[in-house]
């Protein structure tokens, strides 16, 4: 066949493929790929039993080691004395040491007193007091070492807790609201549609997706699972027939490239998450992106397919029948989305959010806090996602005195705005990928705004990460710091931010706002952040959250 130019016809050319399997494509088109072919990441549980941990950190495969380890909640830790400005330079194995990061899974955050207690005693022993509360309800051990990790699972399989896809390309730890059946204004208690998923972690049929894969499930009116950036999440709402349920997001995610989730536009009972997650999860497998990994997580099917067509795919294909249309839910009640205070519960007792720094705590503090609810009549304690902790179901008559009990633990109710709203991720003191401390600048900040601003009542939360990923979730904080090396006026490289304003999740839903060349070393910050928040307070309308107002001033006012 020939053109009218009397050249021969070229085929048509096809569409790049993105490795969808569902179109058939299945040879793997990255190494990640790769390997996730040759094995699947579920199975080096034995190779550790059997092998690794009886042959030492020399003995691991590599594509184990940086790869399928992440099944079972393993990284290797930052190498110690390395500066964030090597950080871009060095390869993964000058980069780790030989010690790893465990980050043990906490469905919904909820843990008995007995479970805080036995991470508590498995970090004395095995992690050198480390314990650090994660932005995903995770706690996240160091200095563990291969010799010691089967006997770590021993104890905590003993108490019902695993690391089991912890990390990797799978359903990660599964968040729900904390205190999810005592709350007293929530619209449904999500725990059981929670617990339905539960079943699916460790199911192979779910254990090679594209990319990680956010679970939220959230009944309460404060929406505190921040439904909107998770890549799947079941939001409370009343349902078109007066019965509460869940409405269904899909395609939320930040990082490089944050998106919001968007409301496919059906209603969910409680019965039926099960399903309708199993529904989403096989559209994200066999439909997801597999051919780079900056463009593998569901956000980006979403972006290109819109709720409409996602909702079609679900119904025809994957559910075999389609759902009732859903209902929005109500925005939340409160600019505070984290439970932190002392609340009365439904049934008359009470729980207490407490504000450990960034989440910082210890194996002994561990213990003490379970120790002290304990003491004072509770049995049941929670992690946030807010790097939180809450100790639940506190008779009346001893609130008081646990408060008392746990403010000398450093672990205040009633905190400083600041110390409530700072987050940090991991930062360069155990992170591979950081490039400035984090968890020790935040506790600089959290020190130094108390200090200088007395009395400080206004919503702000301030957000710290290490690097230009959003562990932190850096766009959606009223101030985002992201970390950087920066040039000081004298011509020095020194540690320091790129500053977004006016990130938020509650009324006014958007990410950051970016000013150009706006950026502070990490010495001048406190002097930045004081200078920001004293003009918020000082410029506000009287409904202006500093979001609204971030938003709406001239850039000026925001360097
Ligand atoms: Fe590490 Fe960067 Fe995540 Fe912080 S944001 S924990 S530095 S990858």
């Amino acid at each position: 066949m020939t053109e009218p130019s009397g050249r021969p016809a070229r085929a048509p050319k096809r569409p790049r493929s993105e490795g969808q399997w569902a179109l058939g494509y299945h040879e793997p088109l990255n190494a990640t790929e790769r390997f996730k072919r040759d094995d699947d990441g579920l199975r080096v549980k034995e190779r550790v039993l059997d092998r690794y941990a009886h042959q030492g950190f020399a003995s691991i495969d590599p594509s184990d080691l940086r790869g399928r380890f992440r099944w079972y909640g393993l990284y290797t830790q930052r190498r110690q004395g390395i500066p964030g400005g090597r950080t871009a330079s060095l390869s993964p194995e000058e980069l780790e040491d030989e010690f790893f990061m465990l980050r043990v899974r906490i469905p919904g955050g909820s843990l008995t007193t007995e479970q805080l207690r036995t991470i508590g005693e498995v970090s004395t022993q095995y992690a050198r007091d480390t314990a650090d509360i994660t932005n995903r309800h995770n706690i996240q051990l160091h200095w563990v070492r291969i010799e010691d990790v089967p006997a770590i699972w021993g104890r905590l399989e003993a108490v019902g807790l695993s690391t089991t896809e912890a990390c990797g390309d799978t359903p990660r730890n599964m968040l729900g609201c904390p205190v999810a059946g005592v709350a007293e204004d929530e619209v449904i208690d999500g725990s059981a549609a929670l617990a339905s998923l539960a079943p699916y972690v460790g199911d192979p049929r779910f254990s090679n997706l594209p990319r990680k894969y956010k679970t939220a499930v959230s009944g309460c009116a404060q929406h505190c699972t921040i439904h909107e950036i998770n890549d799947v999440a079941f939001v409370g709402v009343v349902g078109p027939d007066g019965e509460p349920g869940f409405d269904l997001w899909v395609g939320g995610g930040l990082s490089t490239n944050p998106m919001f989730g968007r409301r496919v536009g059906v209603f969910v009972a409680a019965d039926r998450v099960a399903d309708v997650w199993v529904g989403v999860t096989s559209i994200f497998r066999d439909y997801g992106y597999r051919r780079s990994r900056g463009k593998a997580r569901l956000k980006f099917l979403m972006a290109d397919w819109g709720p409409q067509r996602f909702r079609e795919v679900l119904e025809t294909e994957y559910l075999k029948e389609p759902l009732p249309d859903g209902v929005a839910p109500q925005p939340p009640t409160s600019p505070y989305r984290d439970h932190v205070g002392i609340h009365r519960q439904k049934d008359g007792r009470y729980y207490l959010g407490l504000a450990p720094r960034t989440g910082r705590m210890s194996g002994t503090l561990l213990q003490q806090v379970a120790d002290a609810a304990e003491q004072h009549g509770s049995g049941r304690v929670a992690t946030t996602i807010e790097q939180k902790l809450i100790v639940l179901d506190v008779p009346g008559d001893r609130v008081e005195a646990l408060a008392t009990r746990l403010d000398a633990l450093g672990l205040p109710s009633r905190p400083s705005g600041f110390r409530r709203q700072v987050m940090a991720c991991s930062g360069i003191e155990f992170c591979k990928l950081a490039i400035v401390d984090t968890k020790g600048r935040a506790a600089t900040v959290i020190e130094e705004l108390e200090r200088r601003l007395p009395g400080w009542d206004l919503p702000v939360t301030i957000n710290i990460n290490g690097c230009p990923n959003s562990c932190a979730r850096i766009q959606t904080g009223d101030i985002g710091l992201r970390g950087q090396i920066v040039t000081t006026d004298e011509g020095e490289p020194v540690e320091g931010f790129q500053i977004t304003l006016g990130g938020s999740l509650t009324a006014e839903v958007g990410f950051g706002r970016k000013v150009r060349g706006l950026r502070s070393t990490a010495a001048e910050l406190p002097d930045y952040l004081e200078r920001v928040l004293r003009r918020y307070a000082d410029q506000r309308l009287p409904d202006d959250s500093f979001a609204s107002w971030a938003r709406r001033v001239d850039e000026a006012e925001l360097r």
